[in-house]
């Protein structure tokens, strides 16, 4: 029997984990200038927060939930997206409090049972940030340029933000009328999935992964004509805001999110170097959720974003030309008091620069071959006849230039060398 990992599963082995670390350093660091706080939240949550939260009608919750019996028989379910629970910790630790808005991020691993296929797995990494206390438009329009502003950081080219409304309680009843009104003599052309989102909610139809369906969908009525007053304006507002802060984006009236909570702005950004599965991200306002989850009412929005499908623009962008960042030093050494010479002064190294060693006595060319490998930027050369004298060699691997250094100096000369 050999194991593997589980269907739509992925090891991240260390010859990509660097990449990993790449993503969600930026995320973290942009997040910080947006001030931004970390959360970090449970794996699993009540199944009942997620049927609430993200809707009965939704794909996730109607089929794609890794949902199981704990021994006392309580349903727990392995989180499918951050939000719920974020929100659900708001509420429990009364995060909110006065007119500050919260503004929180999460880093960690989603699932949902899908069929797996490029860009789509059953357990995926997300970013996310909700920003919990404040129904302004200028909230939205942070959230979309922060989006666009570290995918161009991480040299995703040409991102530009898809914008549109889901309206509210107010509007979305008359627009549902007015779809099932147009889809009616349609309906028989739909897949099943879709006569049941007909009946529960017809805008879930424009979610549907069928191509057959979103081909019918084509001419049907766009909510951004159905929105009251109050949808319209904000809606208008997030564009000005948008314009004045040069973020790129399109107004895209056909685009609709996978969950149900979204009121307002809804926006995902998209790249197309990645085929079928191009969005990066997606969000929007989900101004009623708070109070649905038993929180007092309370304005908030937020996004979330598939860390594989970034690393996926990464690698087509750089067209694999990034490579992992190599060690400073690599120290080579000959013979047995070469090694531990070689050992005591990786030893003082490491405590400023990343230092590799030999430790399978191999010959000097073979470790000056794995330096030149690993593209260290410079080499410290220990030989038994060198050590004698109480001097080693420091090699510039870049410009072949060696000079001949006492032991005790190596440690300045190198600082010199790396410029630290
Ligand atoms: P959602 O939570 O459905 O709004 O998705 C937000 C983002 O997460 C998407 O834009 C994708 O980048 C990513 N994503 C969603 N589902 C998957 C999946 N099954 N596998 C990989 N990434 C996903």
């Amino acid at each position: 029997m050999r194991y593997r990992a589980p269907r739509g599963t992925r090891d991240i082995l260390p010859e990509d984990s660097w990449k990993w670390q790449k993503v969600e350093r930026a995320f973290a660091e942009t997040a910080e200038r947006f001030r931004y706080k970390e959360i970090r939240l449970p794996v699993f949550e009540q199944t009942e927060l997620f049927a609430r939260g993200i809707g009965d009608a939704t794909d996730i919750v109607r089929k794609e939930m890794y949902t199981f019996e704990d021994r006392k028989g309580r349903s727990l379910t392995l989180r499918p997206e951050g939000t719920a629970g974020v929100v659900r910790s708001y509420i429990e630790h009364s995060l909110g409090g006065g007119a500050r808005v919260t503004k929180l991020r999460y880093f960690c691993p989603m699932f949902r049972y899908e069929r797996p296929q490029a860009g789509r797995y059953r357990q995926f990494w997300q970013w996310g940030l909700e920003a919990i206390g404040s129904g302004s438009p200028g909230v939205d329009a942070e959230i979309i340029d922060f989006c666009v502003s570290l995918f161009e950081q991480l040299g995703i080219k040409g991102c530009v933000a898809r914008v549109n409304s889901a309206g509210c309680k107010a509007c979305t009843p008359s627009y549902n009328e007015a779809l099932r009104e147009h889809l009616r003599p349609l309906l028989d052309r739909f897949c099943d999935d879709c006569h049941v989102r007909f009946e529960k909610n017809p805008r879930r139809m424009f979610d549907c992964k069928n191509e057959n369906c979103l081909a019918l969908l084509e001419d049907a009525p766009a909510i951004l004509d159905s929105l009251c007053d109050g949808c319209r304006e904000h809606f208008d507002s997030v564009v000005r805001y948008l314009e004045r802060m040069s973020v790129s984006f399109e107004v895209d009236s056909s685009l609709a999110r996978g969950l149900d909570y979204y009121t307002r702005t809804v926006f995902e950004v998209h790249y197309e170097g990645l085929g079928a599965q191009s969005a990066l991200c997606g969000g929007g306002r989900y101004d009623d959720l708070i109070e649905e989850l038993g929180g007092s009412p309370t304005p908030a929005c937020g996004v979330s974003a598939g860390v594989e499908r970034l690393i996926q623009a990464c690698d087509t962008e750089s067209g694999g030309a990034d490579v992992a960042p190599g060690p400073d030093v690599y120290v080579v050494a000959l013979g047995d008091d070469a090694a531990l010479a070689a050992a005591a002064l990786a030893a003082t190294l490491r405590s400023t620069y990343s230092v590799e060693l030999d430790h399978q006595r191999r010959s000097v060319k073979a470790q000056m071959r794995e330096a030149g490998k690993l593209g260290v930027g410079l080499a410290v050369i220990l030989g038994e006849d060198e050590l004698r004298r109480g001097v080693a060699a420091v090699k510039n691997m870049e410009t072949g230039n060696q000079v001949e250094t006492a032991l005790a100096d190596i440690p300045e000369v190198v600082g010199r060398l790396l410029e630290r």
